[in-house]
């Protein structure tokens, strides 16, 4: 790049940096900044153009172009030159504007006397906010480096913007991040809730976008990239426990960080004019546009990149990932997605979560719905968009956020929150009752739980016991293998507040998304199908051993029940049960009291294990159907998919068809069966269950009321009659015939 036209550049950020350090109001430190860059580009045009919606931009300043349309055009999102910078993402350069594809004819501007157009989007890691344009008479295409120039300004304008510069009258100058914004996303967990932002991974801010001096930028930048690269070489020494997916991750950050291309890159925004961190912020802005259309190898290592860029931006802002923002009263989680270990670690001071990504089917989202936490996936932007502290309310009924609401929302999210309360006394009002349909029929609602926080609920919401005890939980919040000592003291008091009730104790499942960092796993292309749960336990017996003795000894003489996950075949269960045989002669030997009753069951959560030979449902003391797996290997789809896990139904006529077989199997063999997955908790599919003959359900917490009081209500011989029916019709789902059949009925 010629020297003079550094120098220049530079010149020109510097007089950016000034303008925003005056005190002028947004319109005026536009004007100035289009005439700014018109003079120092020598283009006798020089507009900018921000969005005033999500789908409108606006002329909110110009020089050269009628001053009569500023704030008067617009153009939709696509629409015209401008609109197609702001929706592709990329640079429009041309010699020929009005022969360009896609160009559109702004008569109040004056445009026609002007032949080259380059137009630039104007974005801040992966937010478009707007287009910076410059336009000339000559007819020429903008060189490189001019437009290389650009992006530079553009990166600045971009920032300026996010930090209120442009705030002014009319929606195209809002200040940001003040505005009420709805994110329409998906329902992870039901129920409403209000409360403040509460940032998973907060913002790095940005405030010194131009520096003076190029050099010391520079070895600021390389300063902090040498703190990267030795952090990343860390991260990978300390990674013997990691899998090879955490592993290609940390390979693909040293890769990057140790990149030629993205040092270069950073070094030329540099010397350009701009700061270090703006310069890590720029290239960040790019890799994110280039993720958008990406397949989805590339787009994981730009996502790579992506974290690498908030490391360094970390590093060289000082801003900690715990930036010691004080957590909000009724704080809602807001982040692009998270882990069911980071989700404990919270606890249930969390009142509503709403994530980026997220699926309905991983365990995040089932701590989620255990604590009753309202829980919307799929927000798309509202990470950009929420600030640590903002109001929100989470709709988790329709799978929408609320932030920074207006008062009309916020009155009618309030009349909601009264009617859910009133819901819930009507709930406590049947608590001491039997779920007992109008035919007579009493099915057992039982709650699942896997923390001992949990263990209060079994009073508060009725349940007759504890149908699926998840002891992974423990594991998953510990940094370390928990003691065997540890493991019976829990157990101990886990029975001990469930005061004589049933826990049935599922041994560790493990694998799968629920990774233990201190466990190695097996390198898997499939882990939801790969070494897990009981296959674990049985090739690798310690740890089951373990636990199997730290449950005889926390029974301590009280009766005991456990069931292995995840069984496939009978010779799996013979096997898990042998165990447990062991480890009771062994605890006998050893002198501690046994159980006064023990009872083995089995998960069924593969299809295989429904058709185990007739032996199985005799030697098993209990099977309880894990729908959600069940479910994901009845239909091969993927239940943290969420593209593909939503096109089955559960109460698609196959899988009820199935459910109803199997049920019957057992009722034959007399071999108590149960439902744990989460579907047992939704009311519509727990009649469903009920129907085809299930007794025994189990579920989180606060879906025992709203079942109990819709299993009240029906007579499960209609419900019977309106699945039969449906599937003589060859419906593909009976859900619509049993909401039909429940909305004349209640
Ligand atoms: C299930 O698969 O239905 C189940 C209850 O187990 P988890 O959700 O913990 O895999
Ligand atoms: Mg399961």
């Amino acid at each position: 790049m010629p020297q003079g036209f550094e120098t220049e550049s530079r010149k020109l950020l510097v007089r950016l940096r000034d303008v925003m350090a005056s005190g002028e109001a947004g319109q005026a430190r536009l004007n100035e900044i289009v005439r700014l860059i018109a003079n120092s580009m020598r283009a006798e045009v020089c507009s900018i153009y921000l969005f005033r919606d999500a789908d409108t931009l606006e002329l909110c300043a110009t020089e050269g172009l009628q001053q009569e349309a500023v704030h008067q055009t617009r153009m939709r999102l696509g629409e015209g030159l401008v609109g197609r910078v702001a929706k592709t993402r990329r640079v429009v350069n041309t010699a020929d504007a009005p022969a360009a594809r896609g160009f559109r004819y702004m008569p109040e501007t004056g445009e026609e006397r002007y032949s080259s157009f380059c137009g630039i989007p104007v974005q801040r890691i992966g937010e478009t906010m707007g287009v910076l344009v410059v336009q000339s008479r000559v007819s020429r295409e903008f060189t490189a480096d001019e437009v290389y120039a650009l992006e530079v300004v553009a990166m600045v304008l971009a920032e300026m913007n996010e930090l209120g510069a442009f705030a002014g009258e009319g929606a195209a100058m809002r200040t940001r991040h003040q505005e009420p914004v709805m994110f329409k996303g998906l329902v992870g967990q039901e129920g409403a809730a209000g409360g403040n932002v509460y940032l998973h991974e907060p913002r790095v801010v940005v405030t010194n976008v131009v520096a003076d001096d190029p050099d010391v930028e520079l070895a600021r930048l390389r300063e902090a990239v040498d703190t990267l690269r030795i952090s990343v070489d860390e991260m990978l020494t300390q990674a013997k426990t990691v899998n090879k997916d955490q592993k290609q991750v940390l390979e693909a950050y040293r890769m990057f960080a140790n990149s030629r291309g993205w040092m270069k890159r950073m070094e030329a925004d540099i010397a350009q004019g701009l700061s270090a961190e703006a310069a890590v912020e720029k290239e960040q802005s790019l890799a994110r546009t280039r993720m958008q259309s990406a397949d989805s190898y590339l787009r994981d290592r730009l996502h790579d990149l992506d974290d690498l860029s908030n490391r360094l931006l970390r590093i060289l802002t000082g801003q900690g990932s715990n930036t010691g923002a004080e957590v909000p009263v009724n704080p809602v989680l807001v982040a692009r997605n998270i882990g069911p270990g980071e989700l404990l670690d919270y606890g249930k001071k969390i009142k509503g979560i709403v994530l980026e990504e997220g699926s309905v089917g991983s365990h995040a989202a089932i701590i989620a719905r255990a604590w009753a936490i309202p829980l919307v996936i799929q927000a798309t932007g509202i990470t950009a968009e929420a600030l640590n502290g903002d109001p929100i309310l989470v709709d988790g009924d329709q799978g929408i956020a609320h932030l920074r609401p207006d008062d009309t929302v916020l009155a009618a999210f309030r009349d909601k929150m009264a009617m859910q309360t009133e819901a819930q006394a009507r709930y406590a009002g049947i608590r001491g009752l039997p779920a007992q349909t109008k035919c007579g029929t009493v099915i057992g609602l039982h709650m699942n739980a896997g923390l001992m926080a949990d263990l209060p609920s079994l009073e508060s919401s009725g349940a007759e016991g504890v149908g699926l005890f998840r002891t992974e939980l423990q594991f998953l919040i510990r940094s370390q293998m928990p003691k065997r000592a540890e493991l019976s003291a829990l157990y101990a008091q886990v029975m001990d507040a469930a005061n004589g009730k049933r826990v049935t104790f599922r041994t560790l499942d493990i694998g799968s998304d629920k990774v233990l960092p201190y466990m190695k796993l097996n390198d898997e292309p499939n882990p939801a199908m790969g070494w897990r749960a009981i296959r674990v336990g049985l090739e690798k017996p310690g740890v089951l051993r373990m636990q199997l003795q730290a449950l005889i000894r926390a029974a301590n003489g009280r009766p005991l029940t456990v069931m292995f996950p995840f069984v496939a075949q009978l010779e799996e269960f013979r096997s898990a049960r042998a165990e447990f045989d062991k480890a009771m002669a062994r605890e006998g030997i050893l002198g501690h009291p046994l159980p006064s009753a023990v009872e083995i069951g089995a998960m069924l959560e593969t299809p295989s294990l429904a058709f185990a030979p007739d032996i199985f449902f005799k030697e098993v003391d209990f099977i309880s159907i894990g729908g959600n797996d069940l479910k994901q290997f009845f239909f091969a789809a993927d239940r943290e998919n969420e593209r593909v896990r939503r096109r089955y139904d559960t109460l698609n006529v196959s899988f009820l068809s199935f459910l109803e077989q199997l049920i019957a199997r057992c009722h034959a063999h007399n071999t108590p069966v149960s439902f744990c997955g989460e579907d047992a908790g939704r009311p519509v599919e727990a009649v469903a269950f009920a129907a085809m003959g299930l007794r025994n359900l189990s579920m989180r917490p606060a879906s025992i009321g709203p079942v109990k009081h819709m299993l009240r209500r029906l007579n499960l011989d209609d419900v019977r009659t309106v699945i039969h029916e449906a599937r003589e019709r060859g419906d593909q789902s009976v859900r619509s015939a049993i909401n039909d059949f429940l909305r004349q009925q209640i």
